[in-house]
């Protein structure tokens, strides 16, 4: 196979470097390639708590930069760059950088989802100083303390209904009057005296003061008149994309673009697995995606070692 490598992986979230991990300790030497958002989506937030093993929290950045070590220590190789095209087709399967071109035995894609933002330069600037995308991680901060949810689909009102368990109020701000959740959601939602409803209504700007979140500036759509909603935290619920376009026409995909894994982290090719959130849009925690990466990492070795085994046994005859 000239020179292919045994392992590529796609991506260095918690997926992609617990897989990292994992394989270099196999000995498999794998090349991660990092990706545009190196460290994944916790990059972009601060204190994690709900990680286990750290009894105090500790910052994304942080929690990232030391699984990056780990894997770093026991041989994983790092290439910084963006995957621009990949061949599943023939074997051994290529990826394709900018500016370099690599061949692995096996591929493991962990190139996650990104939750969809309005859009807004204040909206980055305060990404972790009270705007979030992740109530699960974020909403522990806001006790007694007025928060806004952004949307009206199904993630929205369930970020809304489980941050009422800390905040003093939510305000679920929705573009339009009609939601477009699940009938069972919306019940849910209406029914809860902790949640305000802004309908026809959209963020034009996320205020701040002493580098955090302090109000919102809303503009009604219907009469066109702004007003400023006081909040100490916003979560953006519109949605996740997952980053699959790479994939297209060469991986099995579900109707919202996820990657379909069976049999633990196989994809539709054999030789390519899939951990983490480009094939989980119902879980998305850092440790979950970490232990499908761990999964994903013991699916490729099985597969290399098997592989191996079969030329050994070729030249063997
Ligand atoms: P979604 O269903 O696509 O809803 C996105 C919401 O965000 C919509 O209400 C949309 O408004 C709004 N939105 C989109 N872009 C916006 C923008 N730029 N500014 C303001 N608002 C914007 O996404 P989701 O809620 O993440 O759900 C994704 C899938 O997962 C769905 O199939 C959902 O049923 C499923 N899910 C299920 C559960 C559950 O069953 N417990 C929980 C979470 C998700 P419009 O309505 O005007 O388009």
């Amino acid at each position: 196979m000239g020179d292919s490598r045994n392992v590529i992986i796609i991506g260095s979230g918690p997926a992609g470097l617990t897989a990292a991990i994992y394989a270099a300790r196999a000995d498999l030497v794998p090349l991660i390639v990092e990706g545009f958002d190196a460290g994944g989506q916790l990059m972009l937030t601060t204190a994690v708590e709900n990680f286990p093993g750290f009894s105090d929290g500790v910052m994304g950045p942080e929690l990232m930069g030391s699984m990056r070590a780990q894997a770093e220590r026991f041989g994983a190789e790092f290439v910084q760059g963006t995957v621009t095209s990949v061949d599943f087709g023939r074997r051994p399967f290529t990826v394709t950088t900018e500016t370099a071109e690599f061949r692995a035995r096996a591929v493991i894609v962990a190139t996650g989802a990104s939750a969809r933002l309005l859009g807004l330069p204040s909206e980055r600037q305060l990404m972790g100083r009270g705007v979030s995308t992740c109530a699960t991680c974020d909403g522990f901060f806001y006790r007694q303390r007025p928060i806004a949810v952004v949307g009206g689909g199904d993630s929205a009102l369930e970020e809304a209904i489980y941050l009422t368990r800390f905040a003093s109020r939510v305000t679920l701000i929705h573009r339009r009057e009609e939601l477009r959740a699940s009938k069972i959601m919306q019940d849910k939602a209406v029914s809860n005296p902790k949640i305000e409803f802004r309908w026809n209504s959209v963020v034009e700007e996320v205020l701040g003061g002493g580098g955090v979140v302090t109000a919102l500036l809303l503009r009604d759509t219907v009469t066109g008149q702004r007003s400023e909603l006081p909040v100490d935290g916003v979560f953006v619920a519109i949605g996740h994309t997952p980053n699959t376009s790479l994939f297209k026409g060469q991986l099995e995909m579900d109707e919202n673009g996820y990657l379909v894994t069976h049999d633990g982290t196989r994809t539709s090719m054999p030789g390519v697995f899939a951990c983490g959130d480009v094939q989980d849009h119902v879980y998305r925690q850092a440790i979950t995606a970490a232990g499908s990466g761990c999964m994903a990492a013991l699916d490729a070795e099985r597969f290399v070692e098997a592989e191996l085994h079969a030329e050994r046994r070729a030249t063997a005859v």
